[in-house]
């Protein structure tokens, strides 16, 4: 395996231009390619910014700013990346693209290069499969924005060495980031473990239970930075759709991940969110939130008094959250202790579900599930093997990994 001195970044978007920053920061060479007219100097020079800022509150001195810069590299093709030892791929979310990619990079990547793919919902094995040297493709799932959140996925695929996924943890561990390794699952830890706290709200709402904005408050009332909703009109409720169809999607239509009516309705009145003035909630010219969008509390019933109380609320939410984390540990996506860190880091959720679940007591997660199981048979409550265990013998997820 190479010792990784220089990175090289496909695509200078969002993301690129954020795993860019932070590999200069970290001393690493750092070369740069999209193929948009102007895209790598509009990053050099939002890098530029960021660091500015960084010198003038005192985080950076001026000098190492300027060095990090320095080492930032723009090429005028794919192949010009070849020196790098790692690669990452931070190009729009789309196969045929990041497998042509894939394809070009590895035709003239040096020995023993390393190609990563930032993809958030793709499988690694879709894309390593086109390369000559699957065992060397990896995930390496960053999140926005890159220079202030903490969490690195690291995605083995089925054909990836386990010398690969060290290196690439050992590398984000150099980019001040915390590596956790997942494996190559729909929606990997973050975007799977998520769904529940979008769905279950927009079930509850849907169904009458309660108000937008009375979820919100409950949520954020037990310590989540955001409630569900105003979180999404964050995100885009075209990204949160998206992401959503593909996870129900790749688990071949499984009860539990269906969307639901409301999210699509956001995105056919063109409610995205802040970016495009108004989501679940209206805002106003200056981005002060204002009421609920009209949308998402008109019932051909009439106005409806709410029927759940906030402590109800909760425990559907985290009922289905705890649900979902187990699931994951059960399928072997990650361990338990890996499973909670990248909820705490990759969503900012001010615990990690599987210890929140033990602290709740899993048998009453389990009675909620059950009750939710009873009144909507249909599969999408059902409790996870795993968890009904530990509930039942008193055990816990973390036992048998201490
Ligand atoms: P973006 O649209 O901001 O940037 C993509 C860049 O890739 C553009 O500058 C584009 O010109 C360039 N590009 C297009 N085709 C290219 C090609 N063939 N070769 C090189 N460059 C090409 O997108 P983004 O938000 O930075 O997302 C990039 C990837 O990161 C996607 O796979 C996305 O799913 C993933 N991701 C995004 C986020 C997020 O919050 N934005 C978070 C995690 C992961």
């Amino acid at each position: 395996m190479n010792e990784i001195h220089t990175v090289g970044v496909l695509g200078a978007g969002t993301m690129g231009a954020g795993i860019v920053q932070v590999a200069a920061e970290a001393g690493l060479g750092a070369l740069v390619h999209d193929p948009l007219d102007g895209a790598t100097e509009r990053a050099r020079e939002r890098i530029g910014g960021f660091l500015g800022r960084k010198v003038e509150k005192g985080q950076l001195d001026a000098n190492d700013a300027a060095d990090a810069l320095a080492r930032i590299r723009p090429v005028d093709s794919i192949e010009a990346l070849s020196p790098a030892d790692l690669v990452v791929e931070a190009i729009p979310e789309d196969l045929a693209l990041k497998r042509d990619a894939f394809r070009r990079l590895d035709a003239t990547a040096a020995e023993g290069a390393i190609l990563a793919s930032n993809t958030s919902s793709l499988s690694i094995a879709a894309i390593g499969s086109i390369t000559r040297h699957p065992e060397r493709v990896v995930g390496m799932h960053f999140f926005n924005p890159v220079p202030l959140m903490a969490l690195v996925e690291v995605i083995a695929g089925p054909a990836t060495a386990s010398e690969v996924t060290d290196a690439v943890a050992l590398v984000a561990r150099r980019l001040g980031k915390t590596p956790v390794v997942a494996a190559d699952t729909p929606g990997f830890i973050v975007n799977r473990v998520a769904r529940p706290y979008y769905l279950e709200a927009f079930r509850i709402v849907g169904d009458g239970g309660s108000g937008v904005q009375a979820v919100d408050d409950a949520m954020r009332g037990i310590g989540f930075r955001m409630g569900p909703f105003e979180l999404i009109d964050v995100i885009g409720a075209d990204v949160n759709f998206a992401v959503s169809t593909t996870v129900f999607e790749q688990f071949f239509g499984d009860p539990r991940y269906r969307p639901h009516p409301l999210q699509r309705m956001l995105v056919e009145s063109g409610r995205l969110g802040r970016k495009s003035n108004g989501g679940c909630y209206d805002y106003s010219a200056d981005g002060d939130r204002g009421a609920v969008w009209s949308g998402l509390t008109r019932r051909a019933d009439g106005p409806q008094p709410a029927r759940l109380q906030p402590a109800q609320i909760e425990a559907r939410i985290l009922a289905a959250i705890v649900n979902e984390a187990a699931s994951a540990a059960a399928d072997g996506v990650a361990t338990p202790e890996a499973i909670d860190t990248a909820m705490r880091l990759g969503t900012n959720w001010p615990d990690g579900p599987l210890a929140w679940g033990e602290r709740i007591g899993l048998a009453s997660v389990v009675n909620t599930l059950d009750a939710l199981h009873a009144s909507v048979p249909d599969g999408r409550y059902r409790t996870v093997p795993l968890l009904r265990s530990l509930a039942e013998s008193g055990g816990s997820f973390f036992a048998q990994h201490r």
